[in-house]
Parts: C-alpha cells; structure tokens; sequence
C-alpha cells in the first residue's frame, strides 16, 4: 500500500494552506495578567466568538496550542452545509417537533452567518452559494429522500428538490447513483482561506492570539472577592473572568469534563491535479458540495482551481502519519469507483484531521463546571462553528440568545466507558460498515 502511495507521488499535505496564507502573530509577547475572556483554540469556533467579544469592547485572549487554524478549520472540505448530521426524523423524535424547527432554522441562520462574515471582513475564500447535492447508494435510501424533503418543506418551510435517477445526469457524471437531493442553499469555500480571514477580523476587533500557548490547566479561584479562572498555558498563566473552549476534536486533558463527551474521529482527503475545464463540468456540471447516502460515508467537490478533491473516513482513528499514507489509496480506489473518468488523474494531495462526535452524534453548547463550550459538529462544523462561536459569545456577554443546543441533554459514553482515550472506534467503524451493508 505504501508502494502505491509512492507510485502516486501524492504529497502529504494539506492542498487548502498552499492557497492561503495565515497570519502573523507576534510569539514572543507575554500573555495579558488578566482577560475579559481566554478563549480556547483558534479555529472557527474560537476565532469567530473572538471576533464577536472583542467587537462588544471585551478583552479577549485566544489561546491556541499550534498556531491560527491548526485544526480542522484549514483541513475541511470547504461545504457550508444546510442541515445537521442527524436527519430530521430523527431529531424529531429526540427532540419534538418545536425544537427541531429552531434546529433547522439555526442551521440556516449559520450559512448566513458565514456568508454576513465573509463579506462585512471582506474574506477572499471563494464563498459561493453554488448547493449541495446527496447522492443515494441504494434505492432504500433514495425512497426516503421524497419523505425527508415533505418533512422539511411542511415543518420548517425550506425546500429540497428530489431528483430522480435519469435526471441525475445534469447534477453530477457518475452513473452509480440511485437518485440525489439538491439544497440550493448550501455553499462552498476555501477553508484555509476562511479561518486566515476570521483570525485578522478577529485581530483588527481587538482580540489578542497567541500561538504555540497549550492550555495546560484551567482552575476556578476566588480572587478580589470574585470567582475568577487562572488559566496555566506553555506560554504562561493568566486570569480570565470566563472561559470558552472550542477545541473540537482536538479537546483534551485540560478539559477533562469536556473531552469524556468527545470522540476523536479522522477523517481525510485527496486532491487530484487541476483538471481540464470539460472533465470537471462533466464531473460536477454545476459545482456542487457532494456527499453519499452511507454512514462510512464519501463527500467530495471541485476546488475553484479545478481539483478533485475527494474525501472520507478512510479509517476511523485521527490522524497520523501511517492513516494519512493508508488513506490515500482507500480514497484513490473510492473516487474511481464514483468516477472511473479519473481512473489516471495523479493525486497529489492527501491530508487527515480530526473531526469531534459527541455520542448522541448533536452539537452542544453551554456551560460545565463554569467554563464555556460549543463542541460536537460532527463533520457539520463549517458553519456551524462559525454561529455557535458568535452565540456563546453573545450569551458570555451577558445576552440570551437564541440557541437550540444549549440545554439539550449531553450525554456521555454508556456505563461511562471512556476517558477521552476512543479504544472502541474499530469496533465503531466496523459497526458503521455493517450498517451500510443491511440498511
Ligand atoms: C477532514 C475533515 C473534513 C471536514 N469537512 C467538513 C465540511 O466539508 N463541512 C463541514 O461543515 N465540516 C467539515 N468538517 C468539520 C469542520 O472542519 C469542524 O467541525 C470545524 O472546523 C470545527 O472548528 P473548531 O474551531 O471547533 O475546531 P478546530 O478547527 O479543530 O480547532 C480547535 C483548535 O483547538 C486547539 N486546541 C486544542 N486543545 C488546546 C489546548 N489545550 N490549548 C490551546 N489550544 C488547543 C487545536 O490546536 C485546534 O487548533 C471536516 C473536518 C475534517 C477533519
């Protein structure tokens, strides 16, 4: 396999950060004695409630463990996707039919907050409102796009188009599908170009970021009369009035409460080389964000500059260097299969990044033992993240806002089997292929 890598002579690197270029911080000046607000992790949850703080007058520190975008925010695949992972169904029956309304509406709401960013930061990330597409891999699951769509159309007033397989032609050149459904509403980006632009809005906001400054501990003490929370950092300590974490998939000792209730999950991604203008249209005639019917599932896109880039949960650990190099090839053989047009296209990137589960697979936010989180997006993040930073910000500073995840029961692992170390996940990935095959 690793052979094949080398035939491939694809890099192992992320293609979004050779588009984009990140910014500087200063990484020799001190930390602040004392914030408004420390915000933990400096990807879209982080920056964007940073951004927010700091715009409301509030003295705010990001303190990020690498550097500005480090996460999963520069290594998505750019779909600002409608919707959340679980389907409507679903939630309605976890939630009733009230709350996944302000559900689905704050899904909406989060692709207008992207879009309202980008423009008012005048963020160069190829932002555009181009729809995505589900593609079904069986015809079970193409039947139940019809009903799907009756739910949204009828209970939350937005509209999918069912399209059926002979139609499916002017949506995408593959023949292996059952049918697909289209939300116009979705949009693409460039996400290492996105999370480079919140982290200047968030700067020229006032917010002060330091990178390579890992959150080491974070304690509630009593000073001056006021419970306050000196937070030890690689770079030093600070004092901070709150504390909000948005360390995703990355969330770890520091916040031990927190990282119980996160599964770390990789995910990856190849990129071809640029293809030529007729091949891509007739891969993606109208450039959607593309994803499959599966739960071990493929999403894939063109990239402006015209590449395939192809992704999935190749195996199931975060990544390293041995799953990056196996995933290129399980990738390679699967974008074959969807498109045996780009049985000779060279592969040139590959790159992995890890992806937060909660374990009723549902964002939360909130507050446990007094500090501030939004975790859990599930591969749903882009926008996600992006209006549940600027929410929890809004609620930290003093607002109530609407937000239907705050509150939701957030469970942990059954039994409470898990310390934040994921020993179960080939057995997760196992039971997620199984469930393709009978469902
Ligand atoms: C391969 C891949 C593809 C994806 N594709 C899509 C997609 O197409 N559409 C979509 O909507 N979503 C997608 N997602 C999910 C999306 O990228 C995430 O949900 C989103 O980026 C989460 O943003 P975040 O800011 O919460 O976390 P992150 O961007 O992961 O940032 C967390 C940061 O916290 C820092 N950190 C952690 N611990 C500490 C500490 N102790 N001290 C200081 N800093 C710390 C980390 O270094 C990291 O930079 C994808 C994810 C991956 C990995």
């Amino acid at each position: 396999m690793y052979l094949e890598l080398e035939k491939m002579n694809a890099q192992e690197q992320n293609y979004w950060l050779t588009t984009a270029e990140m910014p500087k911080t200063d990484r020799s000046h001190p930390l602040p004695e004392k914030v408004d607000v420390a915000v933990i992790g400096a990807g879209f949850t982080g920056l964007s409630a940073a951004r927010t703080l700091a715009k409301r007058g509030a003295k705010v520190a990001v303190l990020e463990s690498e550097t500005i975008g480090w996460g999963a925010s520069s290594r998505n695949g750019g779909m600002v996707l409608t919707g959340l992972k679980l389907g409507v169904n679903k939630l309605v029956s976890m939630y009733g039919h009230e709350r996944t309304q302000q559900m689905y509406a704050a899904s909406l709401a989060s692709i207008d907050c992207v879009e309202q960013i980008v423009r008012e930061e005048n963020i160069a990330c190829d932002f555009a409102r181009c729809g995505h597409l589900e593609v079904a891999c069986k015809q079970r699951h193409f039947d139940d796009y019809a009903s799907q769509a009756g739910v949204i159309a009828r209970g939350f007033n937005h509209q999918l188009r069912v399209v059926p397989r002979h139609e499916l032609p002017a949506e995408i050149g593959s023949s292996i599908y059952y049918g697909g459904m289209v939300d116009e509403v979705s949009a693409g980006l460039n996400p290492a170009r996105y999370v480079a632009g919140l982290g200047c809005a968030a700067m020229r906001a006032g917010a002060a970021i330091f990178e390579h400054a890992r959150v080491q501990g974070i304690e509630r003490l009593s000073r001056n009369g006021t419970s306050e929370f000196r937070v030890a950092t690689s770079r030093g300590s600070l004092w901070a009035r709150n504390v909000f974490v948005g360390t995703s998939g990355y969330t770890g000792a520091a916040t031990p409460a927190l990282r119980k209730k996160i599964i770390p999950i990789g995910s990856y991604i190849i990129t071809t080389e640029v293809l030529p203008d007729a091949l891509a249209r007739e891969l993606s005639p109208r450039n959607r964000m593309i994803y499959d019917s599966k739960n071990y599932l493929y999403y894939y896109r063109l990239t402006p500059d015209r590449r395939m880039l192809f992704g999935g949960r190749a195996a199931f650990f975060p990544e390293t260097a041995d799953t990056i190099r196996k995933s290129a090839e399980i990738l390679r053989r699967g974008m074959i299969d969807v498109y045996p047009q780009l049985r000779d296209a060279k592969v040139e990137y590959v790159w992995g990044g890890t992806l937060d589960f909660a374990f009723d697979i549902m964002p939360h936010a909130g507050q446990i033992d007094g500090i501030y989180f939004a975790v859990g997006y599930a591969g749903h993040g882009v926008a996600m993240a992006t209006w549940q930073g600027q929410k929890m910000a809004e609620m930290i500073a003093g607002d109530k806002p609407e937000n239907p995840f705050v509150g939701i029961p957030f469970p942990g692992a059954p039994l409470g089997l898990y310390n934040g170390r994921p020993w179960f996940l080939p057995f997760a990935g196992a039971w997620y292929k199984f469930l393709d095959w009978v469902s």
